[in-house]
């Protein structure tokens, strides 16, 4: 086994462990948190060690770069876009990335779904990414989101696309909140939304330096990058 891939397999196996340790402490199945690796900034050859570690959920968040990740590996793999959007960008993003989690506002999903729907793909996975910040002028606290005030209606007319299958809720921890309180809040909003709508009822939360949080918090997908492959 090569250097690198020791390494990348023995972070792996640190990481695993410590969700299943969450897991368990919040009383919850394994197979219910779904494990992203983000491999934005990493080059191919980190990839493919991934894969050869048995990883098929592979995150990324500039389309330029997974676009062509996506074209150079095993088409087994599940690719999930969680950047931020650009309109114009769309287009290429819909023919690579299996499940949209930064989507937040209703321009961004009717054109994914149009796209989709030209594509021949009857049902894009997609969640509606959820600002958790509390000071909404504040442009440092801005890391994307549609205000909570805003889900429900979203949440309404998205579900409405035709190809578009809008699944749950997607969530960054603000820097000036505590991840355990942030994630607390984004159970609280998917619980409300969830009792409106019972099948927007997955949560995308957690990152390398939360995702024991996120996973108390009711986290189905968390999406993990410097942990596993290193700072970038
Ligand atoms: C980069 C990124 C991640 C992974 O971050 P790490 O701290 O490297 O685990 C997860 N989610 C989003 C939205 C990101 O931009």
């Amino acid at each position: 086994m090569s250097a690198r891939k020791s390494e990348i397999s023995e972070a792996l196996a640190s990481v695993e462990s410590r969700i299943s340790k969450a897991v368990l402490k919040a009383g919850r199945l394994r197979s219910d948190v779904k494990l992203i690796v983000v491999t934005k900034t990493f080059p191919l050859t980190d990839l493919e060690i991934c894969y050869e570690l048995g990883l098929r959920e592979f995150g990324e968040n500039r389309d330029q770069e997974g676009s062509v990740k996506a074209l150079e590996l095993p088409s087994d793999i599940n690719w999930h876009f969680q950047g931020q959007i650009q309109s114009n960008k769309l287009k290429s993003i819909a023919t690579w990335a299996d499940v949209v989690h930064s989507i937040d506002n209703f321009a961004h999903a009717s054109k994914l779904s149009a796209l989709s729907t030209d594509l021949g793909v009857s049902s894009k996975e997609v969640f509606i990414q959820v600002s958790l910040d509390t000071n909404k002028s504040d442009p440092s606290s801005e890391r994307g989101g549609a205000w909570p005030s805003e889900l429900a209606t979203l949440t309404e007319q998205i579900l409405e696309l035709p190809s578009l299958d809008l699944i749950g809720l997607m969530a960054v921890a603000p820097l000036n909140l505590s991840p355990d309180l942030a994630f607390e809040k984004l159970f609280q909003i998917s619980s409300e939304i969830r009792s409106d709508f019972p099948t927007v009822n997955r949560i995308s939360a957690g990152m390398s330096n939360d995702f024991e949080a996120a996973i108390l918090h009711g986290a189905t997908h968390i999406r993990i990058g410097s942990q596993i492959l290193g700072l970038r």
